[in-house]
């Protein structure tokens, strides 16, 4: 085993190869690193390119898995709320869900009984409990139809999906790790105790290393890196099942968001979305193309406009739809435990591990199925668990009480340290502020930076995108493409005309220029 700053692995080796960067890559490589494991991370594209920016952002039970029966899922994801609020207080905030009660789906006291299930599977301390609703009156039921009366309000969270990732991936860079965006894992044959593995850039440059263990978090990829990077027999337990969102112009006033049920018994989010829209989601279709292009169908538009509408007063149409995005998850399919094969939403959530070698002195190898945002914590805890006694690493998991990059707020409320943060920087426009410290907490100070004005942000992209944020990104974050900033570092896409667009590629390739020559 080697210690951080001290490491037994040679040049050009590692004790842990990681290939993925989603959230459970990264997640894996940070709680590697933080036990003294010299670990490399790979990722083909850009961090969180996949699965894990095109999910409904929510830190969240699952209220739907209790009636699957997935206590222990459910246990798992109620308790991580509470710890990721704790790690990650600037990303990850506490939503109240509004449940309209429909008789004719439901009866209200199954409903509460699985609200008491939610309330009390796990210990919470920071999020309030559930209760019933009169939707006549207050904000909860305004945007709805007037024939519901009823209904339920419980705690979740939302989260910025990607920053999740990005922060993971610039913790675990800190700690020691290194972090290769745009590098796939080519090719990778074991060979006794040490994995031998080609990481390819997207210049086509290729570099051999070599691992005590390998993990293949590649999510949708799993079984592709199996069958063609790995060239192992492994069995299919993948299933692809592809879900879809569209973001609307705001429905409605307040902060809450809305799960509704839908008469083929799935349900539906309801959630604000960047202020000035909504975002709806998600459906579950069985997917079997590139996961890297996968995009909304016209039937599935259909499905979520028709299912909010079934509730709000003013329907929603495809035409009012100004977003859309599709992702796939990666799901595990245990056949012989899913009561309705046929049935995507019904393949289970949790996550599953295959591993391979270690006890009989080969190099270990360990695919990750499945999994949420929600539980990528515990799952890179459960993974060391595996793979910590074959690699001579302490067993103890860590990440619980390690804020995130910028999470640590010194002890102030994620509300007092954003007063404080304004009043540092009274120049800089409320919403500015807001999103800075929503973006990147305590390190938000980086990104200012010894500007005192608008005009020392420098160059003014659109959207309240300034280059020093554009330059913390690119320095700290990985950052190399306009898609990369405005998609999955700030979020901006959707305020973002081809002027801007441009104006920022023409930045960046600029910059990239001049850090070039400043290197050579
Ligand atoms: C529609 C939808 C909504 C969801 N909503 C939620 C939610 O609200 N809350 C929640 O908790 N969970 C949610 N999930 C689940 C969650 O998003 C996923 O479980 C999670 O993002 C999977 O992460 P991952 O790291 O396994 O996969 P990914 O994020 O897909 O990462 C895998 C990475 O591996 C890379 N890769 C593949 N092959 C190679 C290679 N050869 N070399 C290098 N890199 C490679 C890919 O480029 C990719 O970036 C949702 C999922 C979907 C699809």
């Amino acid at each position: 085993m080697s210690t951080r700053g001290e490491t037994a692995a040679p040049e050009g080796s590692c004790d842990l190869l990681v290939i993925g960067g989603g959230v459970n890559g990264v997640g894996i490589a940070r709680d590697a690193v933080g036990r003294g494991l010299k670990v490399i991370l790979c990722e083909s594209r850009d961090l969180a390119s996949a699965t894990s920016s095109a999910s409904s952002k929510l830190i969240h039970g699952g209220l739907r898995y209790l009636e699957q029966y997935e206590f222990r899922l459910v246990r798992e994801a109620l308790a991580e709320r509470e710890v990721l609020l704790g790690i990650a207080p600037h990303i990850v905030r506490p939503l109240r869900f509004v449940l309209p009660h429909n008789a004719t789906l439901r009866p209200a006291w199954m409903i509460r009984i699985g609200l008491f299930l939610y309330d009390h599977l796990a210990k919470r301390s920071r999020l309030p409990g559930s209760h019933g609703v009169d939707l006549r009156h207050g904000a909860e039921g305004a945007p709805l139809k007037q024939e519901l009366t009823k209904g339920f309000v419980y705690s979740d969270c939302a989260v910025d999906d990607s920053r999740l990732v990005v922060l993971n991936a610039m913790d675990a860079a800190a700690r020691g790790a290194e972090i290769l965006t745009r590098t796939a894992c080519t090719a990778a044959r074991r060979e006794g105790a040490l994995w031998h593995a080609t990481l390819t850039g997207e210049d086509g440059q290729s570099r051999t290393i070599r691992a005590r263990a390998l993990v293949n978090a590649a999510g949708p990829w799993v079984t592709d890196v199996l069958q063609h990077v790995l060239h192992s027999n492994s069995q299919d337990h993948l299933r692809l099942v592809q879900g879809s969102h569209i973001v609307v112009p705001r429905l409605y006033d307040g902060d809450h968001a809305y799960i509704l049920q839908n008469p083929d018994e799935r349900i539906v989010f309801v959630i604000p979305y960047q202020g000035a829209y909504t975002l709806i989601g998600t459906t579950d279709v069985a997917y079997d193309g590139d996961p890297a292009v996968a995009a909304i169908s016209p039937a599935e538009t259909t499905y979520l406009c028709l299912s909010v509408s079934r509730y709000f007063a003013k329907p929603v149409r495809p035409e009012d739809v100004v977003w859309s995005y599709s992702g796939v998850r990666p799901l595990y399919d245990d056949a012989a435990q899913n009561t309705s094969p046929n049935n995507p939403s019904t393949v289970t959530r949790d996550y599953v591990f295959d591993l391979s070698g270690g006890i009989d002195g080969t190099a270990p190898l360990l695919s990750v199925f499945g999994g949420k945002l929600t539980t990528y914590r515990r799952l890179a805890e459960h993974a060391l668990e595996k793979l910590a006694p074959l690699l001579q690493a302490p067993t103890k998991g860590w990440t619980h009480a390690a804020p995130l990059p910028g999470g640590d707020l010194g002890g102030a409320s994620i509300t007092a340290f954003a007063r404080d943060f304004a009043g540092r920087h009274p120049w800089l426009p409320a919403d500015l502020a807001s999103r800075y410290v929503h973006s990147y907490g305590s390190l938000g100070e980086m990104v200012v930076g010894d500007a005192r004005s608008l005009a020392e942000l420098g160059e003014h992209f659109g959207a309240g995108l300034y280059a020093r944020e554009v330059e913390y990104l690119v320095t700290h974050e990985w950052a190399r493409s306009p898609d990369d900033i405005l998609s999955r570092r700030t979020k901006l896409l959707l305020e973002a005309d081809t002027a801007m667009r441009e104006k920022l590629a023409g930045w960046l390739a600029r910059y990239g220029r001049s850090e070039a020559r400043a290197v050579s």
